[in-house]
């Protein structure tokens, strides 16, 4: 069993965060990197809403400079997941990674972020890797001059549509709504765009193909119409759902999932466990937002430490 003083789960914006200031605060934090090392950030093209870069960043070219700035302080960062946890109220920690590695810990800070939300449907989860992704980023370039779907209506949907106008001959952006919580500048850049065809009002109801995506079925939620739209790649943009799974036996969470925190502050209902980035953070959920977190948490784990 090995012993760390303080664990952080996750290395996007609010884990990387919280790691470069508990590594200034000599504290060798020991970053578990989850699924996506550098988190949800690594998936998007440009970010244009961080501080401090007035022409945007690239999101990996963003999160590979937060790694380095911890790594500079002593942070350590291993590529592992957590399998379970075994934790209690201000006592010793216990996590279990996928590796086999048992740990021991004094503190830890789960910015374990979300995972993206699925339509749910049989055919979306048979055709995965088959046509069906939930990040344009990564297999946008697989549909050079092919036509490719959209689902949704936030600023996620209209980001990924907008990027795949630079492979896909075309892309239908289909929303359950006729009004989009996206942010008007975005909705704009996505009307605006020749290669976009906006259909609202619209539930998809099957994605079809056998062995490969061939199109979407969808019915229009006023006229009840159905139509099935020939496309090869469907790319879900419905938002996420934060990663607490494997911690809500032992922390308390809302009824989404979400990690509730204490008074304001970082620490959970449990003493020496902190939180922070989109894993508790319900109503935001921005990169900068996460950043912000990840320091409370490490200054609330700083204070922890030094108290015990
Ligand atoms: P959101 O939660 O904002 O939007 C999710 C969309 O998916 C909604 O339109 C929702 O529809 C739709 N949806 C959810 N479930 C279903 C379903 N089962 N069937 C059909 N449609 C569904 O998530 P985003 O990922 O778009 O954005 C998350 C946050 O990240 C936001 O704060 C956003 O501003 C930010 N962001 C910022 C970017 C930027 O500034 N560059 C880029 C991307 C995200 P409905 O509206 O009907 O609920």
């Amino acid at each position: 069993m090995e012993k760390e003083r303080l664990v952080i789960i996750g290395c996007g914006p609010a884990g990387l965060t919280a790691a470069i200031y508990a590594a200034r605060a000599s504290l060798s934090p020991l970053v578990i990197s989850g699924q996506l090392p550098g988190g949800l950030l690594t998936q998007t093209s440009e970010v244009e809403n961080f501080p401090g870069f007035e022409d945007g960043v690239n999101g990996y070219e963003l999160m590979d400079k937060m790694d380095k700035q911890a790594k500079r302080f002593g942070a350590r960062v291993i590529f592992d997941q957590v399998s379970s946890v075994n934790f209690t109220d201000g006592e010793t920690q216990t996590l279990k990674l996928m590796s086999g590695k048992e740990i021991e810990a004094e503190a830890v800070i789960i910015a374990a972020g979300a995972t993206p939300r699925w339509l749910g449907l049989d055919s979306e989860e048979r055709l995965k890797n088959r046509g069906v992704s939930a990040c344009a980023t990564c297999d946008g370039a697989f549909y050079r001059n092919m036509d490719v779907a959209v689902a949704g209506g936030g600023d996620s949907a209209m980001e990924e549509a907008t990027f795949l106008t630079k492979f896909a001959s075309k892309v239908y952006l289909i929303h359950r709504r006729d009004e989009f919580r996206a942010s008007p500048i975005m909705v704009e850049r996505a009307k605006a765009n020749p290669k976009i065809e906006i259909i609202t009002n619209a539930v998809i109801d099957e994605i079809l193909g056998e062995k490969e995506v061939e199109g979407i079925a969808v019915h229009d939620v006023k006229t009840q119409e159905k139509r099935e739209i020939p496309c090869k790649g469907f790319f879900a943009a419905l938002g996420h759902i934060p990663a607490t799974a494997l911690y809500k036996d032992f922390i308390e969470t809302d009824d989404k999932g979400y990690i509730i925190l204490q008074n304001n502050r970082s620490q959970t209902s449990l003493k020496g466990i902190f939180a922070a980035g989109d894993c508790a953070d319900p109503v935001y959920r921005q990169a900068i937002h996460a950043a912000g977190m990840g320091c409370a948490a490490a200054m609330d784990a700083i204070k922890y430490l030094e108290e015990k």
